[in-house]
């Protein structure tokens, strides 16, 4: 793929001080068109980053036909640039891509976009503790056509954002509300994709629990509403009797590029990992009898979080004291010390 890059000197000052997560964004962003009637992709480009003009009859904006991912870069010590398994986010993109009837890229020629957007804007990595640069590619319809069907046209780009911690809590316990009216996903449905409906479709419960002091929310499945799938951004897993428990992803839940390194880590230092249906009565219950010993999600902007308290209609149960569990712990300095290049990375994962 040949990228044509146009250059602004209007640069942007870099933030200081805190820089939360979503506020700032590069100077620079990728865009790449897809045209049925010139034959797929073309003109990949470098931009100014800006407001995109958009005709009202997008189809996007009237049949939700987009999908993103998300990852980060960060800055070695050494002055490296690292990317963490972005090939695993070019696949599930592509995922998401088929389950909404939208072309695919292919692999390389994300990870060739992601790379080159990123190498040319590597001054805007923020190297302060904790810190890296989220990228967002999506895509989205950009057919003029109001109709329901699959649009002709669309738009492949990436922004840049440099952020700190996802959660205002940082690296401490956050408390979940588990939610038992609204569903995330059913079987059939587009719970294993990351597109924008599903998160559209999310926010009313994730209101409710603000309003009640929770930070996120727990899915239960659409079905049954009975067994825990993941929560709103991150995927969740549960130490319970020393055996660590996740719910199987692909279907209706994300598989997460976090959730599935976790699991390698953990089978390499000898825990045993299931996958399976966890009934949140027998969570609430090992919550209570204190064989629930850690819980924590799972994410590229959460990173590791640990979860401190779980709410189930009108029972609540504290997991480990509301205090970061040792194992959560581990599992946080272990991941973030192979993605900033600190620890051996015996699974190449870093590009
Ligand atoms: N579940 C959902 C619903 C998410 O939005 C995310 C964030 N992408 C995750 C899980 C975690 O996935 P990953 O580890 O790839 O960031």
């Amino acid at each position: 793929m040949e990228i044509k890059v146009v250059k602004t000197d209007h640069l942007k000052p870099k933030p200081t001080g805190a820089l939360g997560f979503g506020t700032y964004y590069a100077d620079y962003m990728f865009v790449y068109d897809y045209d049925e009637d010139q034959g797929g992709w073309h003109d990949a480009r470098i931009v100014p980053y800006g407001p995109m003009e958009m005709d009202p009859a997008s189809m996007v904006l009237h049949y939700a036909q987009e999908t993103f991912e998300g990852l980060k870069a960060y800055k070695a010590k050494d002055g490296r640039v690292l990317l963490f398994r972005p090939e695993m986010n070019a696949r599930r993109f592509q995922n998401s891509n088929k389950r909404l009837s939208m072309p695919t890229l292919p692999e390389e020629d994300f990870v060739q976009a992601v790379n080159d957007l990123v190498k040319f804007q590597e001054d805007w990595i923020p190297t302060g503790e904790g810190e890296s640069l989220y990228i967002r590619p999506f895509m989205y319809a950009t057919e003029v056509a109001v109709g329901v069907h699959p649009a002709r046209s669309y738009k492949f780009m990436i922004i840049l954002s440099p952020v700190g911690a996802y959660y205002p809590e940082g690296v401490n316990p956050v408390k979940i509300y588990v939610e038992d009216e609204y569903v995330r996903a059913t079987l059939g449905g587009t719970g294993f994709t990351k597109c924008g409906g599903n998160y559209a479709g999310s926010l009313a419960a994730q209101v409710k629990a603000e309003k009640l002091g929770y930070t996120q929310v727990l899915w239960l499945d659409g079905v049954h509403r009975q067994y825990v799938e993941e929560v709103g951004s991150m995927n969740v897993m549960f130490k319970i009797n020393g055996k660590i428990i996740t719910a199987p992803a692909g279907k209706t839940v994300l598989p997460g590029v976090t959730r599935d390194s976790i699991i390698h880590l953990l089978k390499d230092w000898g825990y045993e990992v299931e996958e399976k249906h966890l009934d949140i009565k027998d969570l609430m219950k090992a919550g209570e009898d204190g064989t629930l010993e850690e819980a924590w999600g799972t994410g590229t902007a959460a990173v590791i979080s640990p979860i401190g308290e779980l709410y189930f209609k009108g029972e609540k149960v504290q997991i480990n004291n509301f205090k970061t569990g040792e194992l959560t712990q581990k599992l946080y300095d272990t991941l973030t010390g192979i993605q900033w290049g600190v620890l051996p990375d015996k699974f190449h994962w870093t590009h």
